[in-house]
């Protein structure tokens, strides 16, 4: 066999490569003063990203999962709450909400595979305390278009994992409901080296309840005011995300490049679906999704040719064994379970080059044609 050419799904050594010499420092800094939980290291992030998300706070906590229940927690949401949440995401949406002990309310997406609108104004019912708009792929939802169905009196939890540096009709992805929960896992837009992840809002009274609750439910040592758990920021990954955080929005633009090139290297061919940019949107493209037919084989075809692609995700929520006790069964939500079978992740990070791009369009363009 040839030695071939490979295209990987997501390059992070290119990222770190581009700040190594500074990474190596920072997290030597981190070691020389021991303050490995928390700390000056946090407490620098923490305000980095608030200002950058222009929100007024961001709590460091250990990944986007904690964030999601954290902030729920802080609401005030558990059992007997409704929390709608879109049907097209990755599980720890509901994950989040089912362990905070409410019932997620699953809805269907639209063509731009966010959280559709008129699904949520269906769902309302009395019990309904939040909705969790998930800004997939690196491009927001329609915040202010939920707002305007659900009134004033319930939340607005982005899921903004997948979003950092996206924003909406000018506003910064994170900073457009009453709370925020985001992930720095390290193929995020902002990755740290290992798990951690952040809740943002200008809430006092959340940010104070996530504060204590992501402590053992209180600030200082011994000062237990709530039941709490153990889930911080490291400062060794918040001195990482300091640095790349500089980074992040030129790391956007290239990625937002690398998205213009697939549309030309692929726009021309009817049978790929490519990514939709909602109105008012400056995308971050987390993920290149496009929809093809006879999706497995194309999958296959290109995992022969070197290429990694995924996809993002292989089956809606309630239709998760995990969620099955929802009762919403096959044919509930035909977008998400339509798109579920036809969507293919391309190959799409910062650093990837022209020429790889274009071996990846080739190969799918000809896979479709042996079809
Ligand atoms: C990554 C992700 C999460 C969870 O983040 P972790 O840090 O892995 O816990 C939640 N929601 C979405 C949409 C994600 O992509």
């Amino acid at each position: 066999m040839t030695a071939q050419r490979t295209v990987p799904f997501v390059d992070l050594s290119w990222q770190t490569s581009r700040i190594r010499d500074e990474v190596d420092a920072a997290i030597a800094a981190v070691i020389d003063t021991s303050g490995f939980i928390l700390g000056p290291a946090a407490a620098k992030f923490e305000s980095a990203f608030a200002q950058y998300s222009n929100v007024r706070h961001c709590l460091g906590v250990g990944n986007g999962t904690d964030a999601l229940e954290l902030a729920i927690q802080a609401a005030g949401i558990g059992s007997g709450d409704e929390v709608i949440v879109p049907a097209n995401t990755f599980a720890a949406t509901a994950e989040a909400v089912s362990r905070s002990g409410a019932t997620p309310v699953t809805v269907d997406c639209t063509d731009d595979y966010l959280i559709s609108v008129e699904g949520v104004a269906d769902a309302l019912t009395a019990r309904t305390r939040m909705v969790a708009p998930v800004h997939l792929y690196g491009q927001a939802a329609p915040v202010e278009d939920i707002r305007g169905v659900i009134g004033d009196d319930i939340l607005i939890l982005e899921d903004a994992a997948q979003s950092q540096g996206a924003r909406r009709h000018g506003a910064m992805a994170g900073s457009l409901g009453d709370l925020a929960a985001t992930s720095f896992y390290p193929g995020k837009n902002l990755g740290a080296f290992g798990d951690a992840g952040a809740m943002l809002t200008n809430n006092d009274v959340f940010a104070e309840a996530v504060r204590k609750l992501r402590n053992h439910g209180g600030i200082e040592k011994y000062e237990h005011s709530l039941v709490g758990r153990n889930s911080r920021l490291d400062g060794i990954q918040a001195a990482v995300l300091s640095l790349k955080l500089s980074h992040l929005d030129e790391w956007n633009q290239l990625r937002r490049n690398a998205a213009a090139a697939y549309a030309t290297l692929l726009g021309d061919e009817p049978r790929v679906q490519l990514p939709v940019v909602a109105d008012g949107n400056e995308h971050v493209f987390h993920l290149y999704v496009v929809r093809v037919p006879d999706r497995d084989r194309i999958l296959a075809g290109l995992a022969e040719a070197g290429i990694g692609s995924g996809i993002h995700y292989p089956r809606p929520i309630h239709l998760l064994s995990a969620f099955s006790h929802l009762g919403k069964g096959e044919g509930s939500f035909p977008h998400a379970e339509r798109f579920a079978g036809e969507i293919l992740s391309l190959p799409m990070y910062p650093g990837i080059t022209a020429d790889d791009q274009q071996y990846v369009a080739e190969t799918l363009l000809s896979l479709l044609n042996d079809g």
